[in-house]
């Protein structure tokens, strides 16, 4: 049999898309197709999930949590845009960022766009969505994607982020950004490989991201009227992470910040220490969430920087 991987383990998370349906019609059509649903989940263990169970998310009610690999490429709610396949973690720079309807917002670096879509359904589609993509191919598979989650407020542009003219009269009232730029991907699960085979060369590689990403937090932070931040990797190495953001708050020392370290997320989320948290961030501020151990428990590992 195929070797088992820590993914293999990991509950399978879907978001419903509420630019197509509620969270409870949603339910009651999978309860209707045989899946069985038992409420929201309250602790770590309930999200351990067997056969056809499925339970609401402990944080984000949007989302819902199914058994490890539950296949939902040929269901109808995925084909008709009802649900999207994200993971938890993927969920929570959006969420974070929380632009109210209305709004005009920025996605910086945004194929294939899972997080724009997710952006559009808690703007409710109304207000002005601005998304960059370097990459043609993966901004065409993005396009396919937003028509069927029927989002309708997104500008597409196929550009260099850091060509944005950021004192371009268009983005004269963007007060909110979404960077989720080029990493190493280390905190994926299905791509950790420890062993470094090539060191130097992986080295060079992480430096180079890291100078990157610390251009686009800069180029971020020059909108006139930006009023939060939401910066994410899918990386656990401090050099994309808090290293970033270090290097950043050293060349914008305008910026006070609070720093929230969760080393376990275990514990953070039995006791609701990350939502808790969030609820502390005082104008200007910067929080950092790290976690390893998030790792284990959601697809990815994050690591999540709000300005605010
Ligand atoms: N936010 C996306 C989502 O949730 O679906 C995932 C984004 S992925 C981590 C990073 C993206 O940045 C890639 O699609 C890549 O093509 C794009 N990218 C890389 N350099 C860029 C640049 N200079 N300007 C804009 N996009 C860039």
């Amino acid at each position: 049999s195929a070797q088992q991987t820590p993914g293999d383990q990991l509950p399978r998370y879907v978001r419903m898309n509420t630019l197509k349906t509620s969270v409870e019609d949603a339910v009651d059509y999978l309860k209707r197709d045989g899946f069985s649903y038992l409420g929201q989940a309250l602790k770590l263990d309930n999200l351990t999930l067997k056969n056809k169970d499925f339970v609401m998310d402990l944080h984000l009610p949007e989302l819902l949590v199914f058994s490890p690999k539950t296949e939902f490429h040929d269901h109808f709610l995925y084909k008709a845009g009802h649900i999207i396949l994200q993971d938890k973690a993927s969920c929570l720079p959006a969420y974070l960022l929380d632009p109210p309807p209305g709004s005009h917002v920025i996605d910086a670096c945004a194929a294939p766009g899972n997080k724009t879509s997710h952006l559009a359904a808690i703007m409710k589609n109304r207000g002005r969505l601005f998304a960059f993509d370097l990459d043609g191919k993966r901004l065409a598979t993005m396009s396919t994607l937003l028509l069927r989650a029927g989002v309708t407020c997104h500008q597409l542009a196929n550009q260099d982020f850091l060509k944005v003219d950021t004192n371009g009269p268009q983005y004269k009232d963007v007060e909110y950004i979404l960077l989720d730029p080029s990493c190493s991907g280390s905190g994926m699960v299905c791509l950790r490989d420890d062993s470094a085979a090539h060191p130097e060369e992986e080295k060079a590689r992480l430096a180079s991201l890291a100078s990157f990403q610390l251009k686009c937090l800069n180029h971020s932070l020059r909108f006139p009227r930006l009023k939060r931040l939401v910066y994410s990797t899918c990386s656990i190495h401090s050099q994309e992470n808090e290293e970033v953001i270090a290097a950043c708050l050293q060349q914008n020392p305008n910026f006070r910040y609070l720093l929230c370290k969760c080393t376990s997320f275990l514990d953070s989320c039995q006791n609701n220490v990350p939502f808790h948290m969030l609820s502390q961030c005082h104008p200007h501020s910067i929080c950092l969430f790290f976690s390893a151990l998030f790792t284990f428990y959601l697809h990815f590992s994050f690591n999540l920087c709000v300005f605010d």
